[in-house]
């Protein structure tokens, strides 16, 4: 008999927490960072080489494979996991940030989101029920609560609203998962708390969730453009009002000093495009800061990107030849600083984790910063 999914904390430090997430399709370590793999790929990288970087879970986008290849069909064709190749975890989004960002003549009502695909303007309809079916149709390991995304800077009554709405969504999205027989036996439903900036809103959107009960809680709606003060005030009091028994996780986030004050705050997991996307940019991430290996300064810098780092990338190419890749549109260049990204970012999971294992996060954290912080000033 196994288990459909536990959560242990193995240690803390201040309001930081390390320990494991246990799936049938495998072990979660947190602090966890997800790559996201918006198409079914996470992108430039095979799926052994995923997990070569340390990752134990990666995030499907609903919204992207609904429209392609369909639920329906990655269904027929066994769902993504045996797709793409992940027989680990895999935690897939609602669809909701992504159809109010990326598609057109969106019609928000009571019964969910009408919009036309930002592919060929094919007209769909996600709600909660539908949103719950596609991740069971993906064969998602943790399902995410169908929400609304408060917008950036809308006034409170505005955030009020929006709050409610997503409550009632949440209530939906349980009824639909428990609904969902075999699936429901062997996944997890996570909730989403929204309430913008407002602690009383986030107050009352953790009471709810809490009232509807949940696997694990999420802290949506931040990384929208608040900034990073903005954002760690928030998390000042919005992880102490979800349950220290589940996990937490921070949805979009982040830069690496994000996750490292989001950590200290109490976050248990992560996802962000920014390793991958910015990657393939030319964007790397170092111990001293990000780099961008554009810059001419590296045409013959014959240093790794970071002369710290383990992963592969760092011990068998140079500045100069990752410069050369990038600045010439090479395949390989996309490849190689997305791995030694991705890398990076479980490294520094791995270093968190240890940290508060062995009562040492304010230290680590201020050695982070002091040193992250210091080339991005040169940079
Ligand atoms: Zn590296």
């Amino acid at each position: 008999m196994t288990t459909r999914f536990t959560f242990e904390i193995h240690a803390t430090d201040g309001a930081a927490r390390t320990g494991a997430i246990t799936m049938q399709r495998g072990e979660i370590r947190t602090p966890a960072f997800m790559p996201v793999g918006t198409a079914a790929t996470v992108k430039a990288m095979k799926p052994a080489d995923v997990r070569a970087t340390g990752a134990d879970i990666i995030l499907g986008n609903t919204y992207h494979l609904m429209l392609r290849p369909g639920a329906e069909r990655l269904a027929r064709l066994g769902g993504l996991h045996g797709f793409m190749g992940w027989d680990r975890p895999i935690l897939t989004d609602s669809g909701g940030y992504q159809v109010m960002s990326l598609s057109a003549l969106t019609k928000l009502s009571e019964e969910g989101v009408a919009f036309a695909s930002h592919l060929d303007g094919s007209r769909h309809m996600l709600s909660p029920e539908r949103s719950i079916e596609i991740q069971r149709l993906l064969g998602s390991d943790i399902v995410m609560a169908f929400d609304e995304c408060t917008k950036n800077g809308v006034d409170r009554d505005e955030a009020a609203r929006s709050m409610e709405r997503s409550m009632r969504w949440a209530k939906r999205s349980r009824d639909a998962f428990d609904a969902g027989g075999e699936h429901a036996g062997r996944a997890a439903l996570f909730g989403i708390q929204q309430g913008a900036l407002d602690e009383d809103l986030r107050l009352h959107s953790a009471e709810a969730l809490i009232e509807i009960g949940f696997d694990g809680y999420a802290v949506g709606g931040l990384a929208v453009g608040e900034g990073q003060e903005a954002m760690f005030a928030t998390l000042d009091f919005a992880p102490g009002q979800l349950p220290a028994d589940k996990p937490r996780y921070l949805m979009g986030v982040g830069k690496p000093d994000d996750i490292v004050g989001a950590v200290e705050r109490g976050i248990d997991m992560f996802d962000c495009v920014l390793p991958t996307r910015s990657g393939r940019n030319g964007q790397a991430f170092t111990r001293n800061g990000p780099l961008n290996i554009r810059n001419a300064k590296f045409a013959e810098d014959q240093q790794p990107v970071d002369p710290a780092c383990a992963c592969p990338v760092c011990a068998g190419w140079s500045r100069a030849y990752l410069h050369h890749l990038v600045r010439s549109g090479e395949i390989l260049g996309a490849m190689l600083m997305t791995e030694h990204n991705l890398f990076f970012y479980q490294a520094l999971m791995a270093d968190l984790r240890a940290a508060i294992g062995e009562g040492r996060l304010a230290t680590f954290a201020a050695n982070f910063r002091s040193h992250y912080a210091t080339q991005r000033q040169q940079a």
